[in-house]
């Protein structure tokens, strides 16, 4: 039976049988039991399905993975120790030394990083396009050796949104696949899956989680991009993979293929996994996800409106806004609200900001967004703090910007607790 997003938050992945426990247990077990050497040595040829290693696989994390496969619409997902551990993946997984791809710049800062500097030491190049660019601009930068395009559906911090169909035609216009980090509209908002997207990663640190307890990370594929019909271009699928006596993905696993290889060759080799007691975590929050996220919405909505028109503040960046940039592609991809991310300049200094967020009652001054607690970060005096004014304008950075992550608390007292805040600022 087909079922709704919200049953699958509930339902998904984990389905007892007669006297099983109701709730996903924790399998804190590195490894598993066989009778017989045969048994094992058929699970090694990756013959028979089954457990044998933490590593590779485990019967909690494996159960959260398929919930989070079935809220994207994808054929399969693997979940990992952080979303900088999926970002990673995702693209390793079809590009080696000599690879190119192309991503978007409005990118996390963590991505950015990983893209454009450690990446390259693995001799994988990466060329940063602004996603304003004309169609004919951004093709120009796909090469030969160009492995695939990535985008965030909402970008963290900037909050713009990803025009996730044209860049998903651009992609296969070149026979490469669309990979898409949907962390904060998560599946709820929006299935990249539905627009064209091939594999959506996700940091599950943030709304997944929804409450700050456990870093994780999923990559799920859609099953839907033809590597064999670009077969020069991802040898490591369609050809024979030595270490594992000759067999090819594509031939062996069809639509499986692409997550079979991150599982045989990355994790087994980098090892970056999900623990069972983090599965566990993840898969609590995953049970409210429906609900939390109409709430972060509803909130952020009503306090983006309110800080519009409050006279400290200098602009307003939300995509739910009808004066933004993104508010046309946020309501074709996402209808039902974005996320609970605001991103405004506070009218003054940096000191202003700081007086502001020092005057905050619960409002919290943290490292961390997306989870039920609103709270505050001004990245001129923490994340960027070491740079001038100038230098975090030529980031990208404003210096007056304050994110504010809305959390799932009365909207009435978070605005009021702005509210206050403002006030002593005089
Ligand atoms: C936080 C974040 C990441 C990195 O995830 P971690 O779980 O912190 O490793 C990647 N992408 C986006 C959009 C994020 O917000």
């Amino acid at each position: 039976m087909k079922k709704n997003l919200d049953t699958i938050c509930i339902h998904g992945g984990w389905k007892p049988t007669k006297g099983e426990p109701q709730q996903l247990p924790i399998y804190q077990s590195t490894t598993f039991k066989y009778e017989t050497s045969e048994q094992m040595a058929r699970l090694f040829d990756l013959k028979d399905d089954g457990y044998f290693y933490t590593r590779l696989a485990n019967p909690t994390v494996d159960a959260v993975a398929r919930k989070i496969a079935a809220l994207e619409g994808g054929v399969g997902c693997v979940l990992t120790s952080s979303g900088q551990a999926a970002n990673f993946y995702a693209v390793f997984n079809i590009c080696e030394a000599g690879d190119h791809f192309i991503t978007s710049n409005n990118i996390y800062g963590g991505t950015f990083n990983l893209f454009g500097v450690t990446m390259k030491k693995l001799g994988i190049e990466c060329t940063f396009v602004d996603p304003d660019w004309t169609d004919e601009r951004i093709e120009q930068e796909f090469r030969p050796n160009t492995k695939c395009f990535f985008g965030e559906t909402i970008s963290n911090p900037g909050g713009n949104v990803f025009d996730i169909e044209r860049f998903a035609r651009m992609a296969h216009r070149h026979g490469v696949p669309l990979i898409v980090d949907n962390t904060f509209a998560t599946p709820i908002n929006c299935r990249p899956i539905e627009w064209g997207a091939d594999i959506v990663t996700h940091s599950t640190t943030k709304y997944m989680d929804g409450h700050a307890t456990q870093v994780g990370g999923a990559v799920v594929d859609s099953g839907n991009f033809d590597w064999d019909a670009h077969q020069d271009k991802f040898p490591g699928l369609t050809t024979p993979d030595e270490s594992y006596h000759g067999l090819t993905y594509t031939k062996a696993f069809g639509k499986g293929a692409y997550t079979t290889k991150l599982v045989a060759q990355l994790m087994r080799d980098l090892g970056s996994m999900a623990s069972p007691q983090n599965a566990f975590l993840l898969n609590l929050g995953l049970e409210t996800l429906h609900l939390r996220m109409q709430r972060h919405c509803e909130n952020a909505q009503r306090v983006a409106e309110w800080l519009e028109q409050h006279p400290r503040v200098s602009w307003v960046n939300y995509a739910g806004l009808p004066s933004n940039k993104y508010h046309t592609l946020a309501q074709k991809y996402m209808p039902q609200g974005t996320c609970g991310v605001i991103a405004f300049g506070l009218k003054g200094t940096r000191e202003d900001a700081i007086k502001f967020m020092d005057n905050l009652d619960f409002i919290s001054i943290v490292t961390h967004v997306a989870d039920a607690r609103t709270c505050v970060l001004h990245p001129a005096s923490h994340t960027h703090r070491q740079l001038s004014d100038e230098q975090l304008r030529e980031a990208g950075v404003a210096p007056d910007l304050v994110r504010l992550s809305i959390g799932i608390e009365s909207v009435d007292d978070i605005i009021a607790d702005l509210q206050q805040a403002m006030e002593k600022m005089d």
